[in-house]
C-alpha cells in the first residue's frame, strides 16, 4: 500500500513537470488533458488514505476470523496461514475452509509478490 501512495505522489510530481514543458503550455488541448488528469489524480490521492486504512482494518479482521476458524479446526495460524498442531504446514486457509482440502502452500522468493510469502497451487491465493 505504501507503493500506491508513493506512486500517486510521483504521478502528481510528474504531472507538474509535464505542465511546465513549453509545448504543453502552448497547446490548449494538452493543457485541458493535463487539468483533467490533475483533478483525477487528486480524487485518487484523496481517497487513497481511506482505502489504505480500510484495507488494514479488513486485514486485521480477516486475521482474527482466520485465527478463530483455525482454532476450531485444530490448526495454528502463523503469517496468516495454517499449520497443523505438530508444526506441519503451511496449508492454504482458503482451500481448507472452502474446499475441505488440506493444500500445502509453496514459499515465494522474498519481494517477488509484494508482501506475500506463500502461494497456493490450487486456488492461487497469496498470503
Ligand atoms: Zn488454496
Amino acid at each position: 500500500m505504501k507503493e500506491l501512495q508513493t506512486a500517486a505522489l510521483k504521478a502528481l510530481e510528474n504531472l507538474k513537470k509535464l505542465e511546465n514543458l513549453q509545448f504543453i503550455k502552448e497547446d490548449e488541448e494538452a493543457r485541458g488533458i493535463s487539468a483533467a488528469l490533475s483533478s483525477e489524480l487528486k480524487i485518487i490521492g484523496d481517497k487513497l488514505p481511506l482505502l489504505i486504512e480500510e484495507n488494514e482494518k479488513l486485514k486485521s479482521e480477516n486475521h482474527d476470523l482466520r485465527a478463530q476458524l483455525a482454532g476450531e479446526h485444530g490448526f495454528d495460524v502463523r503469517d496468516n496461514v495454517y499449520y497443523a498442531s505438530d508444526g506441519d504446514g503451511p496449508f492454504c486457509p482458503y482451500c481448507y475452509e472452502n474446499r475441505a482440502t488440506k493444500m500445502r502452500l509453496r514459499s515465494l522468493e522474498p519481494g517477488t509478490a509484494g508482501e506475500a510469502k506463500y502461494s497456493c497451487r490450487l486456488c492461487e491465493s497469496r498470503y
